[in-house]
């Protein structure tokens, strides 16, 4: 799937559940993640360290770029599903990166981020507005601060390893 992010201004999202966003998706894994799937699969194989981006990120299927958790387009551990597939369509940066000023939304912690959605997922609503999902602000924060806790506990890990 090609992403293709716009800023956020209240379009409407509902999704097919197409299964697309499994595929060829980089998606980066928080600690959290990790510990949760790991208990659920009994395995690492989900899993990959990319030393570019320097963060676990879910594995694929070499034959069609799905995710190894994909099962008959559906996803295995919906309920338990890493806090980034969660948050799919949507998309969050500190700083806008298209000069774009209309997508800012105040964290609870007073950060300013700026919202995006990836006009690719057949979800969404391009001409259409609806009401901002009331699951998308505590889910922003929620991966900032694991991700945040992620890179203190990694970066801690190569630090004794030094
Ligand atoms: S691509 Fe969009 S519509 Fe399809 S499953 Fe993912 S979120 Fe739902
Ligand atoms: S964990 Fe589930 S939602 Fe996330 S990419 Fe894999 S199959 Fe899709």
């Amino acid at each position: 799937m090609k992403e293709h992010l716009v800023p956020y201004t209240g379009q409407k999202y509902e999704c097919k559940v197409c299964g697309e966003c499994c595929h060829n998706r980089i998606i980066p894994l928080t600690k959290n993640d990790l510990d949760r799937l790991q208990r659920i699969v009994g395995d690492m194989d989900f899993a990959e360290y990319l030393i570019n981006i320097q963060s676990f990120v879910l594995s694929h299927r070499e034959w069609d770029g799905g995710c190894v958790l994909q099962n008959d387009m559906k996803c295995s551990i919906h309920d338990q599903k890493p806090v980034v597939c969660r948050l799919f369509p949507f998309a969050s940066y500190p700083k806008p990166f298209d000069g774009s000023t209309n997508n800012a939304y105040k964290l609870p912690d007073g950060t300013i981020v700026y919202i995006y959605i990836d006009t690719a997922c057949p979800g969404v609503e391009t001409t259409e507005k609806a009401p901002m999902p009331a699951w998308l602000i505590p889910l922003i924060q929620r991966i900032r601060l694991e991700m945040a806790l992620t890179r203190f506990f990694y970066e801690g890990k190569e630090n004794n390893r030094t």
